[in-house]
């Protein structure tokens, strides 16, 4: 018998990013195996209330898999900034006021940066992704993307905070490129997101072959 996936997100970027991270992931392990959005089953907006990533994406995926009664997989994820102590972090989404308004957090982050030389630009992007069963079990893995903060966005790619970070694992020709110029394969095969959910995978496959 096969089994659905539920990924617990309505973020399009999310989820686009994440389908192509678990393609040939897992694939293979059940002929009949799906990965639905969210949207698809009519699972719950759930209240991000937690303080951490990982209680932030283990509360959506529990959510998920309760509303749904299917394995529910998510992902909390954001931008850590060194010299603001990690913020914006878990209020990644929601930085100049309004939840998801990519353009206007990205905007009031660069503003607050302007006078910060280029050394001391560090910052990370992080992301916690987890998966709950019916039944309530629960696994959680932890993902980074070091990188250098731009001083204006650049590249018209990916989602959210792409345009300004600089990934410092990019060399050469790449080197110095926000997530936002490189192509979408390049990001996923380094990013905070698919090293979570690659490390998260073999709880998804003891969970699918239970
Ligand atoms: P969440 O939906 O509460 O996890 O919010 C994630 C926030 O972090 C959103 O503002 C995203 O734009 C941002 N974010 C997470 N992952 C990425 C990424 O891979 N690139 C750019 N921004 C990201």
């Amino acid at each position: 018998m096969g089994a659905k996936v539920v990924l617990a997100s309505h973020n399009q970027g999310k989820l686009r990013e994440l389908r192509e991270i678990l393609r040939g992931q897992i694939d293979g392990l059940d002929v009949d195996t799906e990965v639905v959005d969210a949207a698809a089953v009519n699972a719950p907006d759930v209240v991000e209330d937690g303080v951490t990533f990982a209680e932030n994406s283990l509360k959506k995926a529990h959510a998920v898999a309760q509303a749904t009664g299917l394995i529910a997989i998510a992902d909390d994820s954001g931008l850590a900034v060194d010299v603001l102590g990690g913020a914006p972090g878990i209020f990644s989404a929601r930085w100049a006021g309004r939840h998801g308004d990519d353009a206007a957090n990205l905007n009031l982050l660069l503003n607050q940066l302007a006078d910060i030389a280029d050394e001391h630009r560090g910052a990370r992007f992080c992301c916690a992704a987890s998966l709950a069963t019916p039944a309530g079990d629960e696994a959680v893995e932890y993902g980074e993307l070091p990188g250098t903060l731009l001083h204006a966005p650049a590249g018209d790619g990916g989602f959210g905070y792409d345009p300004i970070l600089a990934p410092t694992e990019l060399t050469g020709d790449d080197a110095g490129k926000s997530c936002a110029q490189i192509p979408a394969e390049m990001k996923n095969s380094i990013s905070h997101r698919a090293r979570a959910f690659t490390a998260l995978i073999p709880h998804l496959r003891a969970a699918l072959t239970e």
